[in-house]
């Protein structure tokens, strides 16, 4: 008898058994297979060829079918999902699908349709540069393939804009002819489409320091502060490594992947650049991962599941914005992107770089162990001058509408001079809290331990944690009184009180509100790229990746929310995104300022962030961290559980805590507690925090924990989850 093993998209941390119909030939692991599986049918991936099973015989149901001749990922792939789902604690299963395209997991096939690769005819090479001009699209196509001689595959040509119609049109009058059919494919020549900047003497070091080794695994962290031209090293690293015939995956944030950044690396190279990010359709994420596959795509630029795209010709990944959040999904398989992208240059053999102005304290703590190499963009380039910046103390000052008498001042000078003022606030919607000035009544969430956020348009009471809205009430429902008030500024409220004080101002909020329709964004950012006073009021979404040159002043109305968190990492998110922020001053040749305001102006990671930068700044907390064996200086699991009773996490967690003390180990458990926000969504959730000097005691520990946790009755009355490295502690 033949047994396959193998892995479902289950949530089960175990393989399962299957057995192979009489007379069909023994596929190869790696292949995808369907089979029954309870009353569904679901796809799996083989992970063994077995003769036996701990199942007699007759209890093992027959596959259904083998949907591939052979694996669908390639080697190194299949090495990186083994490791991240031991790394991360996540069946295999579950971590194989989630690395697969939707239409994949679906069952389609893997191989695309033999690709038809297109060339210049005798005819079509004798034609004139600009023969075709007044067909554009045709004259597109004649462009692309005068460039490539040897022919281009559809998926390339269609990646650099050229339509099957207009290949058709050219093929009808002799100018174009389909070479073969092929399944393999060379990448296409990168000819530089546009001439690379003169790198500057710290860009020159950085760039060669890379290229000097392209074919071993090292980890670079580039460390720039913003502005520094740490894309320019990154283009032309990857010139060095496009033209030795390799491919290059570059990540980026969520929010950093804009039509502007996928723009600038398809301008420098002639080469098809596939993206792959949460806008696509199914069939759209299908083709860029299969021109990924086959060595289509010179560059793959997308987010963070874009680190699981099999590379025909691996030579370099890049992680920008390195010590982004998002790049750690915060639900099901938690991996981290960045340290996945590590393991997985490890295991290609080929150099990763990381880049960010503001690097994680992990990644500084590799540097301090020689893990990492470092290499230091000081300037910023292009000749741009670092902003000032500056505290305002704003205790004890009547603030209008947030704003300081000297923030208001600032901003009225910068507006006169005809340059561009950008005002941060982390927090959508109106006001944070509806206040009723008689009783002192809040307004809260009915399912959720929080503040719903009022919004004006339209008019609700909206809780960000669970989505509940609903009506703001006309009178205080403690004590009858109609004085309810909003406390505190959103974007919208100081859109309105700005646009009061500055009415000839150009105003633009930029929030997930304001930008939900498609092209929003960019159409306020092209207007306000073109220059010209105007007033920019914006949350995260304006924090990172965008070029805003006419921006010379940056006002912060309030600093301190980010002081006072549960989270031990506080600290060091907000001075990455006070520097982020601070960073959007002056980044063409006007020298920028920004502005401050805060009630804490002696606390020391203001007065140190500001005085002595980043890095001393970066020290301090990796000292703190030491000093209570956090991460990086100790190791972090943590437990989640939640019910709608709050006995019932506790109790599951209790038990939990207990099996890891008397396991001993080197491991300690912290808790269990309840979350910081202990009711959401209607549910109890509680906290369990582990913590071990050595990560193999961890591992070693939850590998030993969840399988016994998973056979508990108790586990199936909560929802559970494990979070190996947790980014956020709530
Ligand atoms: P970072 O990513 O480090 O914040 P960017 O790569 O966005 O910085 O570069 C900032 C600006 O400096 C961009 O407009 C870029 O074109 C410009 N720039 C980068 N390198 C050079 C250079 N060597 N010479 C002139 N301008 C440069
Ligand atoms: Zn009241
Ligand atoms: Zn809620």
């Amino acid at each position: 008898m033949t047994v396959l093993r193998l892995a479902l998209p289950s949530p089960l941390r175990q393989l399962f058994d299957y057995r192979l119909p009489a007379g069909w030939p023994v596929p190869e692991p790696g292949v995808r297979v369907r089979v029954p599986f309870g009353r569904r049918e679901v796809i799996g991936v083989l992970i063994e060829v077995a003769t036996d099973s701990v199942w007699p015989a007759e209890k093992l149901r027959p596959v259904l079918a083998v949907l591939d001749d052979a694996a669908v990922l390639p080697a190194t792939l299949w090495q990186l999902a083994l490791w991240a789902a031991r790394y991360y604690q996540h069946p295999l299963g579950d971590a194989l699908s989630q690395m697969l395209p939707v239409l994949l997991r679906q069952g389609e096939a893997a191989e695309p349709e033999p690709l038809r690769r297109w060339q210049l005819t005798a005819r079509g090479r004798a034609l004139a540069p600009d023969a075709l001009r007044r067909a554009v699209r045709q004259q597109a196509a004649w462009d692309a393939l005068a460039a490539h001689p040897q022919g281009l595959g559809e998926p390339a040509l269609r990646a650099l804009g050229v339509t099957r119609d207009s290949l058709q049109a050219l093929a009808a009058r002799e100018v174009v002819e389909v070479v073969a059919d092929v399944h393999e494919v060379a990448l296409p020549t990168p000819a530089l489409a546009q001439p690379a900047l003169v790198a500057n003497s710290e860009q020159a070091a950085a760039v060669a320091a890379v290229i000097a080794d392209l074919d071993a695994f090292a980890v670079w962290l580039l460390q720039g502060v913003t502005g520094s031209g740490k894309t320019e090293v990154y283009l032309q690293v990857m010139a060095a490594v496009l033209a030795a015939g390799r491919q290059v995956l570059v990540l980026v944030p969520e929010i950093g992947l804009t039509p502007q950044t996928v723009a600038r690396f398809q301008a420098r190279f002639r080469c098809p650049v596939a993206c792959l990010h949460s806008g696509l359709s199914d069939r759209q994420r299908l083709q860029a991962w299969q021109a990924a596959r086959r060595g289509e795509a010179g560059i793959i630029l997308g987010t963070r599941s874009a680190v699981f795209t099999p590379l025909r010709h691996p030579g370099l990944i890049v992680v920008d914005e390195e010590h982004d959040l998002s790049f750690k999904q915060q639900d099901g398989f938690r991996y981290h992107a960045r340290d996945v992208a590590l393991r997985r240059g490890q295991l290609e053999g080929i150099p990763v770089l990381l880049g960010s102005a503001t690097p994680a304290l992990e990644s500084l703590a590799n540097v301090q162990a020689g893990r990492y190499r470092r290499l230091a963009l000081t300037q910023r380039a292009g000749g741009a001058q670092s902003p000032a910046v500056r505290l305002l103390d704003i205790r004890g000052e009547k603030l209008e509408g947030g704003m300081s008498q000297a923030a208001l001042t600032a901003m009225t000078q910068t507006l006169q001079r005809g340059e561009q003022v950008l005002v941060f606030v982390n927090r959508r919607g109106y006001a944070p809290v509806l206040l009723c000035h008689d009783c002192g009544w809040q307004a809260d969430c009915p399912r959720c331990d929080a503040r719903p956020t009022l919004h004006q348009s339209p008019l609700r009471l909206h809780c960000h944690h669970c989505g509940h809205e609903r009506q703001p009430p006309r009178s205080c429902p403690d004590c009858g009184s109609t004085d309810l008030r909003p406390a505190g500024h959103g974007t919208e409220r100081l859109e309105e009180s700005l646009g009061q004080r500055f009415p000839e101002a150009p105003m633009y909020r930029v929030d997930r509100d304001s930008t939900r329709r498609k092209g929003a964004l960019e159409d306020m950012l092209n207007e306000v790229t073109r220059g010209g006073p105007a007033i920019l009021v914006g949350t995260q979404m304006l924090a990172k990746g965008h070029h805003l040159p006419h921006v010379t002043l940056v006002v912060i109305p309030d600093c301190d929310s980010g002081l006072f968190s549960a989270d031990f990492r506080a600290g060091e998110r907000l001075a990455q995104l006070l520097v982020q922020v601070a960073g959007r001053a002056g980044r063409a040749e006007r020298p920028g300022q920004v502005l401050l305001q805060t009630r804490q102006p002696e606390h020391p990671l203001l007065t140190v962030l500001l005085g002595q930068g980043h890095m001393a700044c970066a020290r301090l907390l990796l000292q703190e961290r030491a000093l209570l064996g956090l991460p990086p200086s100790g190791h972090l699991a943590l437990l989640r559980a939640e019910a709608v009773q709050l006995e019932r996490p506790l109790q599951f967690l209790q038990r939990a805590a207990v099996e890891v003390m008397a396991a001993g180990g080197g491991v300690a458990a912290w808790g269990p507690v309840p979350a910081p926000m202990t009711r959401k969504a209607g549910l109890h959730r509680v906290h369990l925090l582990l913590k071990a000097e050595q990560r193999a005691s961890l591992q070693q520990a939850l590998s030993r924990l969840l399988p016994w946790l998973e056979s508990l009755p108790e586990g199936r009355q909560v929802r559970w989850s494990v979070d190996v490295d947790p980014q956020e502690l709530v």
